[in-house]
C-alpha cells in the first residue's frame, strides 16, 4: 500500500509529495502543528488538539484562507486511505510561501500551507515499555519564550531529546535558570509525592499546555486522587514517590529514572500504571 500525504488540497503520494523551497516553515518555522492518537480507528480528544491549533495559530497571528472546520473531514480520508488502525495524524499549518521576507506576507494573496499525515504505530510496543518505565535526563530549557504556542521551531527541543538518547535515557526533563522542571522535550513532567499528590507545573506561557495532561487533571477526581499545578525542583523531582510523563504520542509513561537515581525502586508506579490504564475511558473519542 503507498502512503498518501494531504498537502494544499491533493492527497499525494508519500515520496513524491513536495512542499515549496520558500515555504515560511522551511525559512522561518513560521508554522504551527499538532498531534492526534489514533486508536481502533477512531481519533483521540480531536476537538481540544484543533482548538489548541487555532489558538496556536492566533498567537502567532496566521489567518487561514481555509475553515479550520474542514480538518476534520481531511484527518478522516488521510486516516482512511492509509489504513491507520493505531497511531498517530499529524497536522501542520504554515504562512505560505513567499520570498524570504521577516514581515508577514499579503494574506490575501499567500495561501497557508496546510499539511495532515497519518502513520500506523503499533500501540503494544508502548505498552510494553509503560511496564518496565523510562530513563529521563535534566537538561537545561534553552527554547524560545513561547512554547505555549505549538510551533515547529523545535530546534532546541530535538538536541535535549537527542542529548538524552545519547544518555541511554528517551526523554529530556527541561529545567529553568531557577531549577525548577518546566515540561519535557516533547511532553509534559509530572510527579507524585508521598501523599500521593500528582505535581506538574502550571500551564502557563512556560509550557505547552498538553492535552494528555489535562486528560490527567480530569482523571484524578475518578480516582479520588488531588492534583496540584505548581513548578517542582529538580531535587524534589528525584526524591518523588512517582514520576510520569504525559504525551499524546506516549499516554502517560512512568519515569523510573531520572539522571542516575532511581524513581520507586526502578519500577513503574501504580498511580503513573493505573492513569494510563484507563486514560482512553475518560478521553474524547470521535470517528
Ligand atoms: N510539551 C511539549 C513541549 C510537547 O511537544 C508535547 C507534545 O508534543 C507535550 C507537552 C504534550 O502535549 P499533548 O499531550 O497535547 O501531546
Amino acid at each position: 500500500m503507498t502512503r498518501t500525504i494531504y498537502v494544499n488540497g491533493c492527497y499525494q503520494s508519500f515520496i513524491n509529495a513536495l512542499l515549496h523551497v520558500e515555504d515560511r516553515a522551511t525559512l522561518f518555522a513560521d508554522a504551527v502543528y499538532e498531534v492526534v492518537e489514533v486508536k481502533a480507528g477512531k481519533l483521540v480528544d480531536q476537538e481540544a488538539h484543533l482548538e489548541r491549533l487555532e489558538r496556536s495559530l492566533n498567537e502567532i497571528r496566521l489567518v487561514t484562507d481555509f475553515s479550520l472546520r474542514t480538518i476534520p473531514f481531511i484527518i478522516r480520508e488521510t486516516v482512511r486511505r492509509n489504513r491507520v488502525k493505531n497511531g498517530y495524524v499529524y497536522i501542520q499549518i504554515s504562512r505560505g510561501c513567499a520570498p524570504r521576507d521577516f514581515i508577514f506576507p499579503n494574506a490575501n494573496e499567500t495561501p497557508a500551507t496546510l499539511i495532515i499525515s497519518a502513520r500506523a504505530k503499533n500501540p503494544l510496543k508502548l505498552d510494553e515499555k509503560s511496564k518496565k518505565g523510562i530513563k529521563v535526563i535534566t537538561h537545561p530549557d534553552l527554547r524560545w519564550k513561547r512554547p505555549d504556542i505549538k510551533t515547529t521551531g523545535l530546534l532546541a527541543s530535538v538536541l535535549a531529546r537527542q542529548t538524552a538518547i545519547e544518555q541511554g535515557a528517551e526523554e529530556a526533563w527541561l529545567y529553568n535558570e531557577d531549577k525548577f522542571i518546566t515540561e519535557g522535550a516533547a511532553s509534559n513532567a509530572w510527579i507524585v509525592n508521598t501523599q500521593d499528590e500528582l505535581i506538574t507545573h502550571p500551564a502557563n506561557q512556560s509550557i505547552l499546555k498538553g492535552i494528555t495532561r489535562e486528560g490527567v487533571i480530569r482523571i484524578t477526581s475518578e480516582l479520588n486522587l488531588t492534583y496540584k499545578e505548581r513548578p517542582f525542583t529538580i531535587e524534589e523531582a528525584k526524591e518523588a514517590k512517582e514520576a510520569f510523563i504525559t504525551a499524546a504520542t506516549n499516554l502517560v509513561m512512568p519515569v523510573t529514572q531520572i539522571d542516575e537515581k532511581s524513581v520507586n525502586d526502578g519500577k513503574s508506579g501504580p498511580i503513573s500504571l493505573k492513569l494510563r490504564e484507563i486514560f482512553h475511558e475518560f478521553a474524547q473519542i470521535s470517528y
